[in-house]
């Protein structure tokens, strides 16, 4: 039998591809320096894992309400008031399983075939795919360094036409590490109060704000913009938790409840002892957030000081997040000792983990061709021998 036409489209994550092939690498006896995966390298905390193991003991291991349990809906509203100030009702809270889980769901409820989603370049991965599988309609608009990476109001209102559904929005940004300045992101929330275009806001990186920026959420600019924007948020980032599959999204009753109806239908609900574990995340002690933002704040900071030392790097430096967006396009045409030629993005990676055993994901897969994404969500050991083996092979 045949696949479908819609699954036959869908290019696979090139983060995850990325990751397998240097892990198929290293199994076969190389010792792969892995920036692929955008993965905290920590393990999650104690006392959320006792939580997750009093959480079997008490026998909470059956179905839970399709978009999660109350104790983690008012965790998730208690911990956004709390950090924002912006408060959200139980009725605008649905959890699911991660925060890509969380994006499908909401593009599947608001978009119909044709619909446009605007995307700013360079987006996360899985963005251009999720908003095609929905039937709908990526519309990119590009983004440079010159201007930090963000787009402008400006250009915001010129990419919308009458099918423009929605904008995806996402700062700290993966890949680029860019942080909106707080009077950019109001501009946009204006021009969507304007236009009446639904902004979606992936707030994942909110914990992992570097010294001298500042996260604001996009529901914080009043109740008009909080009625046309859409958070979606979980625990993979902030406290090393990808694994436990937990993300939510925060939006209007409306959308909520379409969400409900949807998973429902698809997954049932998120596994119920990663949602007592989540609620220990939110309500449990914060020191773990400042512990790990601590050893990322002196990564990002090495890893900065070391790649404006090689010749022909260009990047914004991170504001958030863990990962440094570089473009490498100084060094295509160069040929290798082996023979090959770098001419693009994709060779600069294919070539540097073969001959320094160093992983990194091509900027194609974010939408920019030229540049190279490298996560430094892993120990200074590899981050120190990785960028002297990135160094070695530029020379
Ligand atoms: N949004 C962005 C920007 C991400 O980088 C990720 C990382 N996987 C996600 C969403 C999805 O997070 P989760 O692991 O919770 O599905
Ligand atoms: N978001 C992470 C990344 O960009 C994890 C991989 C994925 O979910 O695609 O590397």
């Amino acid at each position: 039998m045949q696949t479908s036409d819609l699954v036959n489209q869908l290019a696979p994550s090139a983060t995850i591809a990325a990751a397998a092939k240097a892990k198929e690498l290293r199994d076969s006896g190389v010792n792969v320096l892995e920036f692929t995966l955008g993965e905290p390298d920590f393990t999650t905390p104690a006392h959320i894992c006792d939580a997750a193991k009093a959480a079997m003991d008490a026998g909470h291991t059956h179905y839970t309400p399709a978009v999660g349990i109350p104790a983690l809906k008012k965790a998730i509203r208690d911990a956004f008031e709390r950090d924002y100030g912006v408060s959200y009702k139980p009725s605008e809270v649905t959890i699911s399983n991660g925060a890509k889980h969380a994006l499908h769901n909401v593009l599947a409820v608001c978009c119909n075939p044709g619909d446009e989603v605007i995307i700013p370049t360079p987006y996360w991965v899985s963005y251009r795919a999720l908003v095609e599988l929905v039937g709908a309609i990526p519309v990119l608009v590009e983004t440079t360094e010159e201007s930090g990476f963000c787009m402008t109001a400006e250009q915001f209102r010129g990419a919308i036409t009458d099918k423009t559904k929605m904008l995806m929005l996402n700062s700290p940004s993966n890949p680029t590490g860019s942080v909106y300045p707080v009077e950019a992101l109001e501009a946009l929330a204006r021009v969507a109060v304007e236009t009446g275009v639904t902004v979606l806001s992936d707030e994942i990186y909110s914990k992992l704000i570097y010294e001298g920026h500042t996260f604001r959420t996009f529901a914080s600019f009043g109740d008009d913009v909080k009625a046309h924007t859409i958070i979606v948020s979980g625990v993979s980032k902030a406290y090393a938790m990808t694994g436990w599959r937990i993300g939510w999204t925060l939006a209007p009753e409306n959308i909520s409840k379409a969400i409900d109806k949807l998973q429902s239908q698809q997954t049932s609900n998120p596994c119920s002892i990663s949602q007592y574990a989540a609620v220990e995340a939110l309500n449990g002690p914060q020191e773990c957030l400042s512990e790990m933002m601590v050893a990322f704040q002196a990564r990002r900071n090495y890893v900065v000081e070391r790649m404006r030392a090689m010749p022909g790097l260009t990047f914004v430096d991170p504001g958030g997040a863990f990962y440094v967006f570089f473009n490498v396009s100084s060094h295509f045409g160069r040929e290798l000792p082996g023979g090959m030629t770098v001419d693009n993005s994709s060779d600069f990676c294919t070539a540097l983990l073969a001959d320094a055993h160093v992983a990194l994901v091509t900027g194609d897969a974010f939408g920019a061709p030229g540049y190279v994404r490298l996560s430094f969500a892993t120990n200074m050991e590899t981050i120190t021998a990785g960028l002297d083996a990135l160094e070695k092979f530029l020379s």
